[in-house]
Order: structure tokens, then sequence, then C-alpha cells
């Protein structure tokens, strides 16, 4: 396995944008933008189907496709359990990066039916934004990544 700085199609980054690849797999993801992709995501494969499938609207509209590499690019979600999640929010001309961190509920919360049998929530509501070329930022906030 081997890992290489490369250029983003997306923003133009040329050095927080890295490649990972294996013999049969190359993965891509820009800490700059925030955009990820790998090699099955040509165009009509299963895979590009699913990923489009289960991405958001947004995620769709604002995702690209790389005429070097005939790959689509999306922005990530980073789901991280406990350290919360980053997601891309808003319309297609305004959008921005969030970071929602997990918070213990308070015991009035956890009395409250919507919470019921649960002691923590995604604190959607209080979520940081970053800008579209921020998402190290975000990613630094969680702290999964270090300077
Ligand atoms: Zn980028």
């Amino acid at each position: 396995m081997s890992e290489v700085k490369t250029k983003c199609p997306n923003c133009f980054s040329e050095n927080q944008c890295f490649e990972e690849s294996t013999e049969h797999f190359t993965s891509y993801i820009c800490f700059k933008c925030g955009f990820t992709s790998n090699s099955y995501y040509k165009n009509d494969t299963e895979e590009l189907k699913k990923a489009v499938e289960s991405s958001t609207q947004l995620m769709n509209e604002i995702s690209l496709f790389d005429y070097d590499r005939k790959i689509t690019w999306f922005p990530s979600v980073l789901n991280m359990g406990k350290f919360g999640i980053i997601y891309p929010d808003g319309t297609k001309n305004n959008w921005v990066w969030k970071f929602a961190q997990v918070t213990k509920l308070t015991e009035e919360e956890q009395k409250d039916p919507q919470y019921e049998g649960h002691e923590h929530k995604l604190d959607v509501d209080n979520a940081q934004s970053y800008g579209q070329h921020e998402f190290m930022n975000a990613c630094k906030d969680m702290g999964i990544i270090k300077e």
C-alpha cells in the first residue's frame, strides 16, 4: 500500500490531497476541500450507483466528475462515533462544512420522549461551521488530525 500526494480536481490543492493505492484499488481524499473518491466510482458502475443512492441531495448536487481519472468525487461524511460527525450542509450554491459533537443529555432531556433510552445526542443545533476549503480545520477540531 502506498500513499502519495496528488492534485485535487475540486480545489486544485497539490499538498493536501492524497492518493492511496493497493494493487487493484485507489482511493482519494483531499483535506483542504473534503472531497473524496476512489477508482470504483467510474460511470455506470454498481459502486457509483450505491454512492449516489447513499448520498444526500446536496452531496449529489455538488459532486464532481474528474475528467482526468474518469471518476466522480463526493464531499465526505466523516462519522467518528463518539467524536461526532463532519458533513456538508446547506444548498448547492451556499453550503458549509459542519462539525456536530456528541454530547451527554441532561437529566431533563433524558426524560424527553424523543431521546428515550439514550444518554447522548448528536448536537446538530450547535454544530460548528467551516468554509468549503476548511475541511482540515473541522478534522482538527474533531481531534482526529494533529498538526
Ligand atoms: Zn480539494
